[in-house]
């Protein structure tokens, strides 16, 4: 069927705008197993500053990120606490257990906020029978919470408790930016409460791959052994560091136009019949939503938006998750607002639909 016109799936479909596949063009490049492509060298110093922490590590994937933090800050038998919808414990395969040996503790959080009392009870003391609680994870903005971003005081909180308890403070920041422009909180604020923060670029960022991991210099050197070793070096990285440096220069305050499509497209799923939004709130750039039996199930619905030109994923039997991003202009986001009215009435009326076709959750 190929890419939807209208692709909502998820805010990795984005494309490299003509501007960014410019300056992959003509970056200057090395081998950067060797350590010598100037252009990851500059890139990597540039977030380490954006974010104030030591040093920064380019990584091919999110998941290589949060999965080689574990790594270095973990041994085997250590626990780790997250909210039970967070990337590393839902979208990860269990990579904690695979990898590094580590058990994960979920916490029922609210929108994908734990609070800190909920946390307290559950750091093990010393005891043979126990793991060893190491590290508290959290993830900003919360990609399955709906787009939330944490509740800055909260996360304050919380973090002060784990570094006086001595855990390990991890934050998923894939879309830490989301989370800036939505609050007006900078990235080195945010970043400032943690050992240490992975984000994306190949999300709302537009990069067409790639994520850094940044933290205390001797944890990046380790980072980096541990990034050989998952087989995550890369050579000529600079063409990718180049579409980086980019994005910061030119995706990030954008990001408020995809915030305020998002509401657009939330204000027009509160009013359709037989819609109903997940959370009343949308912060960010991700909408989810209920749809009511009725209208069929969510992998149905999609499947008729699909017919009409429109990309949403099944995120559930009756819950979908639509992204706005880089690629989804205002008249885009107009058009899908009318295709989603189009599509209820349809699906009311119960005209039938191709096969729907259940879709893999997929970033
Ligand atoms: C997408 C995502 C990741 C993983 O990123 P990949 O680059 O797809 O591996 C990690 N955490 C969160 C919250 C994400 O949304």
């Amino acid at each position: 069927m190929g890419n939807p016109r209208i692709d909502l799936r998820s805010d990795t479909v984005t494309r490299p705008t003509a501007g960014m596949r410019a300056a992959m063009m003509s970056a200057e490049l090395g081998d950067d197993v060797m350590g010598d492509d100037p252009t990851v060298i500059a890139l990597q110093e540039r977030v380490a500053d954006l974010l104030g922490h030591e040093a920064a590590l380019l990584m091919p994937s999110g998941t290589m990120s949060n999965q080689i933090a574990i790594h270095v800050h973990c041994r085997p038998g250590d626990e780790i606490l997250c909210e039970v919808g967070n990337h590393i414990h839902r979208y990860e395969q269990g990579g904690a257990a695979q990898l590094s040996g580590t058990t994960v503790q979920p916490i029922a959080g609210c929108h994908g906020i734990v609070r800190l009392e909920q946390l307290v009870d559950m750091v093990h003391p010393d005891n043979p029978h126990l793991t060893r609680t190491r590290m508290v994870a959290l993830e900003n903005t919360h990609n399955y919470g709906g787009g939330t971003v944490y509740p800055y005081d909260e996360l304050e909180r919380i973090c002060d408790w784990a570094q006086n308890q001595g855990l390990i403070r991890h934050l998923d920041g894939a879309r830490l930016f989301n989370a800036v422009v939505a609050s007006g909180i900078s990235a080195a604020q945010w970043s400032s409460h943690f050992d240490s923060v992975s984000i994306c670029m190949s999300k709302g960022l537009g990069c067409p791959i790639g994520s850094v991991l940044v933290g205390p210099r001797d944890f990046i050197r380790q980072a980096l052994r541990s990034r050989k070793l998952f087989g995550g070096g890369m050579r000529q990285a600079g063409i990718l560091a180049a579409a980086m440096n980019y994005a910061l220069d030119h995706h990030i305050e954008r990001l408020a136009e995809d915030h305020a499509n998002a509401q657009r497209l939330a204000d027009t799923i509160a009013a359709l019949h037989g819609l109903e939004l997940r959370s009343p709130e949308v912060e960010t750039n991700l909408v989810f939503f209920h749809v009511a039996p009725a209208l069929g199930t969510a992998a149905e619905f999609c499947a008729r938006l699909r017919e009409h030109g429109v990309g949403m994923m099944p995120m559930g039997k009756q819950m979908v998750r639509a992204v706005i991003h880089l690629d989804v202009s205002d008249s885009a986001t107009l058009e899908a607002c009318a295709i989603l009215e189009r599509v209820v009435e349809e699906a009311r009326r119960g005209t039938p639909s191709a096969a729907a076709a259940a879709s893999a959750y997929d970033g």
